[in-house]
């Protein structure tokens, strides 16, 4: 196993670390550093996809002749490396990050000539539709119905979690076309227009005031047979390989030595630095440069043509648990000033209904200002992209044969 880069990978770690140097712009930095979920608003998000599609570094796990930039596996960490250290914002994860690769990976020619360039220039900006009231863990379960009708499916049922849905224009949905076999055949991956007749979103709002959650509604929806990805009755083929994509690859680690680093210089700067203080953090800074080496293994073994496997769930478990711990030692320093509610000092990942427009000074210091609403946010990390006790399963069947 090798774990050193080489000499052009070094370089090209230069050309990003002067891409993000002239491309960040300090608005950029300090609407990140207020970020208070792991989505940045869609308007943040697509002006940096902008500037990455100029520079022709939007789209890290696309190959070239997709629009992408066809990068090793290293150069791929390489770069997500630089972005946690230069703190910039993160692009929706739902279009280029997810069906991206779906489409590459199973849609026709068509397909892939008409959607791909749309995701790229954000001309369609994406939600996933996956999860439903009685269909999460066990995703197999799911019940929204498409029954074929000539040309067209139509679709009845409803999907809940869904995040951007309130602002997408396309949804990728898992749809039951068969129920005669096992519940995971008869599923069908199709694309959806968000604003065609028959489609209803209710916002859910997260427990730190954000919308960016939906339930959807849909109704006689009808979506043309064009629209489906790979064949009928094996989405679920598509919806794995997307699952696994979702977890595998994430580099953890250094965002996390990032946020670690500026949580040490919030403490010290604040007079807060005490000996139980710093014990926890130096124990938090040797847990994160331990998933930075096993994310470099991982990396290691991709390049050798491996799949994530079971280390993604590894990484899943090892990777939100250490966050949700950073989220508690930043609100443990903010102290009392976590407590006032003051979503418009922030960058929340969707509209605070009743904050907009607020302009209410700020109670406290910066540093604290987003302790409470990214501890409560956080909690999520354990339940979506599969959840931990799910990951954890994985891992007690695949690695120990329990
Ligand atoms: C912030 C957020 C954003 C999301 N965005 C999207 C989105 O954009 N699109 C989408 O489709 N979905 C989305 N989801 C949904 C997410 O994928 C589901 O919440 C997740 O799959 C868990 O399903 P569930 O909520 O139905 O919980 P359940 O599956 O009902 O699980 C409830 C609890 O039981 C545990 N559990 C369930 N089964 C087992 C088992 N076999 N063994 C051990 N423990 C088990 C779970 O770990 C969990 O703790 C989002 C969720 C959140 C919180």
């Amino acid at each position: 196993m090798k774990l050193d880069f080489t000499r052009e990978e070094e370089t090209f770690r230069d050309e990003v670390r002067n891409f993000l140097a002239e491309n960040l712009s300090g608005d950029l930095r300090a609407y990140a550093r207020r970020m208070t979920s792991v989505y940045s608003s869609k308007e943040i998000a697509l002006e940096w996809q902008r500037i990455l599609v100029r520079q022709g570094w939007a789209a890290p796990s696309w190959p070239a002749e997709y629009g992408g930039t066809g990068w090793s596996v290293a150069k791929r960490y390489i770069f997500d490396v630089e972005m946690a250290r230069a703190g910039a914002p993160g692009l929706s994860p739902m279009g280029i990050g997810m069906c991206g690769p779906a489409l590459i990976g199973h849609g026709s020619k068509a397909q892939k000539d008409y959607y791909l360039p749309r995701i790229l220039s954000a001309e369609d900006y994406w939600c996933q539709g996956y999860s439903e009231p009685h269909a999460g863990s066990d995703l197999a379960a799911l019940t929204m119905s498409a029954v074929d009708d000539g040309d067209a499916y139509v679709c009845n049922g409803s999907k809940i979690w869904t995040t951007h849905a309130h602002e997408a224009n396309m949804m990728f949905c898992l749809v039951r076309t068969d129920t005669s076999g096992k519940p995971q055949q008869g599923i069908t991956f199709i694309l959806i227009d968000m604003t065609a007749p028959g489609v209803r979103v209710d916002p859910i709002l997260m427990l730190s005031g954000e919308h960016i959650q939906n339930a959807v509604f849909f109704t006689d929806l009808r979506v043309p047979k064009a629209n489906v990805i790979g064949k009928v009755n094996e989405g679920w083929t598509v919806a794995k390989y997307l699952l696994e994509f979702e977890r595998g690859g994430s580099a953890y680690g250094p965002r996390l030595l990032a946020r670690l680093r500026s949580l040490r210089r919030t403490a010290s700067e604040e007079g807060l630095l005490d000996a139980d203080l710093a014990r926890k953090l130096s124990r938090a800074e040797a847990d994160a440069q331990t998933l930075e080496a096993a994310e470099l293994q991982m990396m290691s073994e991709l390049a050798g043509g491996g799949t994530p496997g079971l280390k993604a769930s590894m990484m899943k478990i090892l990777g939100t648990q250490l966050s949700q711990h950073l989220t508690e030692l930043a609100l443990e320093l903010a102290g009392a000033y976590a407590a006032p509610f003051q979503p418009h000092h922030t960058s929340p990942g969707g509209p605070v209904p009743g904050f907009e427009g607020l302009n209410t000074p700020l109670v406290g210091p910066e540093s604290a200002v987003t302790a409470s609403a990214k501890y409560l946010n956080d909690r999520a990390g354990s339940i979506y992209a599969g959840s931990n006790e799910i990951q954890r399963g994985i891992l007690s069947k695949g690695q120990l044969g329990l």
